[in-house]
């Protein structure tokens, strides 16, 4: 399929090497895992979706002038990106409880948080991503202070404008994982938004049913994950319906 030398392949994702220096290529498969990969299943049309849901978004970031590796989609299942200094954290962002937290601290999921909390997770397949503080952080050097004021910063400004797009099309944002590296420019570095943002590292509600339009639907086996991440792109207008719809399902827009 690809002769281009492959960089590195993670669970739903491969980069390969870019058409010039300092770009590379960023390749959506179709596969879901979870469980730190102890659960995994091929599901036919994610990686399109999340390709088009991610290019959306990151389009409009780099628009209201939140940095981003983002260069521009390439094809259904590929966009061009920059390469750029993977920093090892994940980094969380809850508005409402759910998943792990609401485990930890025995809170009922959908309870809305006091106010948004940021959480960092060492990026250690091996160790199942440990949860870190800022303390772990700049002991080990994973990020300077510095860095991890810019990640914050990043951070609230993803969140604000991920809530809002989502609440203007009757979605609730529940929480959502974002991964940051450095980017490197003559002699300057600056920390910019990497990875993805997709129905596989949000959690998104619909307001009105309360019905899950993400990832949960693997991890809790609800079935529907496609067709919830098309209605998704759907509200978001980036696919319309074809006229017989019913029989082929959504259009993407070009
Ligand atoms: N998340 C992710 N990748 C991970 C872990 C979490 O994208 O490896 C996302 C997840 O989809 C959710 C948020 O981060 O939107 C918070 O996840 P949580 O810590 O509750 O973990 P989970 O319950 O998914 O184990």
């Amino acid at each position: 399929m690809n002769r281009r030398r492959k960089i590195y392949e993670g669970k739903a994702k491969i980069l390969f090497e870019g058409p010039e220096p300092g770009t590379l290529i960023q390749y959506f498969k179709d596969d879901a895992t979870a469980g730190n990969g102890a659960k995994h299943e091929v599901i036919d049309g994610k990686g399109v979706l999340n390709n088009r849901i991610s290019e959306f978004v990151f389009t409009k970031l780099n628009e209201l002038g939140i940095p981003t590796h983002f260069i521009r989609r390439v094809n259904m299942r590929e966009q061009l990106i920059k390469e750029v200094e993977i920093i090892p954290l994940e980094i969380i962002v809850r508005n409402v409880a759910a998943g792990s937290l609401a485990k930890r601290l025995g809170l009922e999921p959908g309870t809305r948080l006091p106010r948004s909390i940021i959480e960092f997770s060492y990026k250690d397949d091996a160790l199942g991503d440990p949860m870190v503080s800022e303390e772990h952080i700049t002991a080990f050097g994973w990020a300077t202070p510095a860095e991890l004021d810019d990640i914050m910063s990043l951070a609230v400004r993803v969140n604000d404008f991920l809530a809002g797009l989502f609440m203007g099309v009757g979605i609730q944002l529940v929480d959502f994982k974002i991964e940051v590296g450095r980017l490197f420019e003559g002699d300057l570095m600056r920390i910019v938004l990497a990875d993805e943002i997709s129905p596989d590292n949000c959690r998104l509600w619909d307001i009105k049913t309360r019905n899950k339009m993400d990832k949960d639907r693997f991890r809790e086996d609800l079935g529907g994950l496609v067709e919830s991440y098309r209605e998704v792109a759907q509200r978001l207008g980036i696919l319309v319906e074809t006229d017989n719809a019913l029989a082929t399902g959504p259009r993407l827009v070009q």
